[in-house]
């Protein structure tokens, strides 16, 4: 098995990866329940450092990281606003993650930019202080963690239904501008025969040739799980551009009567009104789980990158 030293894009992961990940995410569940096995965890890697540099609003992605680096006993340091940094005296960014990387064993990273976690694992490589980057989302490139929280949530979703692999998965949204749709599509395509659907307005559809609708409704009883977004308006070239509202692609007590009764509803959340609240406690909602998942799956990301995954198999 290849091992990774960053975690950049979803594409370099293979199956073998994903598996052993969440191997080890469902070992690391199994130790967290008792106070020994938690006493453990949190010995593993309390002689790391690690920084969340975050220059984009995060809330789960930021708590979740940081929550799992302190179940591993990790000490942390954050940026969330580089207004108050030296970038604003005219340093580069380039200059600024070097300094970082001298304090630190680990950085994750969240930023507009859509390249810049992968040009800074290049640029570190060649420094004395090659320290791994994870990539926390990249503009709206890409949000490999999220993805392999995502895909994690629909395994055990589909534990006692032949698993992923077939499987008809809707996105519904803001589809080309949603990192998370992208980076989980890529590893999708890594699992046998999956169908991808897309209900998007026209402008916000993705490129590729997947199977589209403009009308939630259509292929709802069709999908096995129905992935929900944002519009993620930040990314609008034009300011107000996307304000009008998407009323045909929310789904509601309602429409949901049309889903599979063994289907799953996914969101990363922030949700707006795409998802209507009085259905949070229908057994097929599994967005409040997907943040669960997403702290366990990057403690188990996090000790592998630093070695530690066999130690934890072996407990
Ligand atoms: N939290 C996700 C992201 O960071 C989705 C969103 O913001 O809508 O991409």
């Amino acid at each position: 098995m290849i091992r990774h030293q960053d975690i950049l894009l979803a594409n370099q992961f293979d199956r073998e990866f994903l598996d052993h990940l969440y191997d080890i995410t469902n070992k690391v569940r199994t130790i967290a329940k008792t106070n020994s096995g938690s006493l453990y965890l949190k010995k593993l890697l309390s002689d790391k450092r690690v920084m969340l540099y975050f220059s984009q609003p995060s809330t789960r992605t930021f708590m979740s990281f940081l929550n799992a680096c302190q179940i591993l006993g990790m000490s942390h340091s954050s940026i969330r606003d580089t207004t108050t940094s030296s970038e604003i005296k005219g340093e580069s960014k380039l200059d600024s993650l070097r300094t970082l990387s001298s304090y630190v064993d680990l950085i994750i990273m969240r930023t507009p930019d859509a390249e810049f976690a992968e040009e800074s694992a290049s640029f570190l490589k060649k420094t004395r202080r090659p320290v791994p980057i994870i990539n926390a989302g990249s503009g709206s490139k890409e949000h490999p963690t999220q993805a392999l929280l995502d895909i994690y949530t629909l395994q055990r979703s589909f534990k006692n239904t032949g698993g992923i692999s077939g499987k008809t998965i809707l996105f519904c949204g803001d589809l080309s501008r949603g990192r998370t749709v992208k980076s989980l599509i890529k590893l999708l395509e890594k699992y046998d025969s999956v169908k991808i659907i897309q209900c998007a307005p026209d402008e916000l559809q993705l490129a590729r040739g997947f199977k589209s609708s403009n009308r939630l409704e259509e292929y709802l009883h069709e999908a096995d799980a129905v992935y929900m977004t944002r519009i993620q308006d930040e990314y609008d070239k034009v300011k107000g551009e996307t304000q009008r509202s998407y009323e045909g692609f929310k789904l509601t007590k309602d429409n949901i009567k049309l889903m599979k009764p063994n289907s799953i509803i996914m969101h990363p959340l922030p949700r707006r009104d795409e998802i209507s609240s009085d259905i949070d406690d229908d057994p097929r909602a599994m967005y409040w789980r997907q943040c669960r998942n997403g702290m366990w799956t990057r403690v188990a990301l996090i000790a592998y990158l630093f070695e530690r995954d066999e130690d934890i198999l072996k407990y």
